[in-house]
């Protein structure tokens, strides 16, 4: 279909969900809290009827991940991934450009752990990964007394026992907290902060509990920030599984010692490029409504749900609102950030490139929790943009979602956040997200392409409202 055609037939759906009474309350499938009827529920219900007819979100999601791989910040395949993505929205039809961002290129190599007992003998291996930026151990490896904390005031209440041992800092996830993301960022800071305060009590080694909420054999890794004041040690992710084997063993001998051999290593840095395509508004084209995810992702697997799943949905929005006929007022804008894992690189570079300086961002919404079902579209900002925004509350429930909510964000929009853009969004069902995230269980078979695809289109819908209203 050319561009005409493609209009034409996105007017026709348009005028179909019209006809089709799309915003009829009980036709629609609305459970009715807002009062007011938005001018929006219609394209609500093409955007919908479209997106999930083609269910194409998974299509391009398909196309990135399988042919390309994991995509680690610096990697031959996060450039591909570039190309790749870029070639995706060019041939959409969309102005489509790169902007560069500089990453740090860590390399895995190899990683073995085993418990050894007083007498010298190997007694047992563990499933271990290298948490990301970790330096190597000896080429020899690091062989140590284990001692096992599950909080820093635990750590810090030790004598000198730390000191030459491998720190293993054991803390499951709370399985009370209904907020998965809390619960993930109750026990994340032990492996982002945790090798620096082992090291601060003279530890050799770190030993974090992977940030999984089951027991089971996959290590997830994620990013180790060292505090420039301390010596810099490995650390590495043990699986739940053996950190629960290794507690025990410990109980029963107090003398057991953790070997740790890991090859890992910090390359020259590269120069990556955050990937972007727009629809341009036809009235206030230098106002842009952002929306976006991650495109670089951990090397244990292919990163379909973090964060190729919030790439491809917002390419999906932009080509859902092309194929619907709707041309914004003011400019929508696809981003794929580069370098989230590694120290969000790419948020920063993207607000400060000088681009931005005849731009004003309206509204950033960025998809970095997964490709689950979306539950709720989320404004931030002051009070005054919600209770605005509320009148649009039945154009979201014809979506399935259980309306607005305040909040919004996320770490690669913070930067154009901090300029003054409104962070908008939508959370989805995270209940079983932190079971696969950062670990070798985030491929494309745990995706679901209709949950998927919803995604896409909340936030085509979300981006094209402030489009027409503004602020
Ligand atoms: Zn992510």
């Amino acid at each position: 279909m050319n561009s005409c055609q493609r209009a034409a037939f996105g007017a026709a759906i348009l005028a179909a969900a019209l006809a089709a009474g799309g915003c009829d309350k009980k036709s629609d499938g609305n459970t009715g809290a807002g009062t007011e009827t938005s001018p929006f529920i219609a394209t609500a219900v093409a955007l919908r009827t479209e997106g999930l007819r083609s269910e194409r979100a998974f299509t391009m999601l398909a196309d990135l991940v399988q042919p390309v791989g994991p995509r680690l910040p610096g990697s031959p395949a996060a450039a591909a991934a570039v190309e790749h993505m870029r070639r995706v929205m060019d041939g959409l039809g969309f102005e489509t450009w790169l902007e560069p961002t500089t990453v740090q290129h860590w390399v895995r190599g190899e990683e073995t752990a085993e418990m050894v007992d007083a007498a010298g003998r190997v007694v047992g291996s563990l499933t271990v990964s290298s948490l990301g930026g970790s330096v190597p151990t000896p080429e020899s490896g690091v062989l140590a007394p284990l001692i096992e904390v599950d909080s820093f005031d635990r750590l810090d209440a030790l004598d000198s026992s730390a000191r030459g041992a491998v720190v293993f800092f054991n803390r499951p996830m709370n399985p009370a907290l209904i907020d998965t993301f809390r619960a993930y960022g109750e026990s994340a800071v032990f492996r982002s902060g945790g090798p620096s305060r082992a090291a601060r009590c003279g530890a050799v080694a770190a030993l974090i509990r992977s940030v999984n909420p089951r027991i089971d054999d996959f290590p997830h890794t994620g990013l180790v920030e060292y505090d420039p004041a301390e010596t810099r040690i490995p650390a590495a992710a043990v699986s739940t599984a053996d950190a629960e084997r290794l507690s025990a063993r410990l109980k029963e001998n107090p003398g057991l010692r953790v070997r740790l051999k890991m090859t890992c290593a910090d390359l020259e840095p590269v120069v990556s490029a955050n990937v972007i395509g727009q629809i341009r508004g036809s009235d206030k084209p230098d106002e842009i409504v952002l929306i976006g995810g991650h495109l670089d992702s951990w090397d244990l697997a292919v990163g379909a749900h973090d964060d190729g799943a919030g790439c491809v949905q917002a390419v999906e929005a932009l080509r859902l609102i092309q194929a619907c006929g709707l041309k914004p007022r003011r400019t929508i804008r696809a981003v794929m950030f580069m370098n989230e894992e590694f120290g969000a690189s790419g948020g920063r570079d993207y607000a400060a490139d000088l681009r931005r300086k005849t731009e004003r961002h309206v509204a950033a919404m960025e998809s970095d929790r997964g490709g689950f079902l979306p539950l709720y579209f989320t404004i931030g900002g002051p009070p005054s943009i919600r209770r605005k925004y509320i009148a649009h509350d039945r154009a979201f429930r014809s979506l399935g979602l259980s309306g607005i909510r305040a909040g919004g964000g996320g770490s690669d929009i913070g930067p154009i956040v901090q300029q003054g853009a409104v962070p908008m969004g939508f959370i989805p069902n995270a209940q079983t997200y932190f079971e696969l995230h950062h670990s070798g269980l985030d491929t494309l078979d745990k995706v679901h392409p209709r949950e998927l695809e919803l995604g896409a289109i909340v936030l085509a819908l979300g981006a094209y409202i402030v489009s027409e209203e503004g602020f």
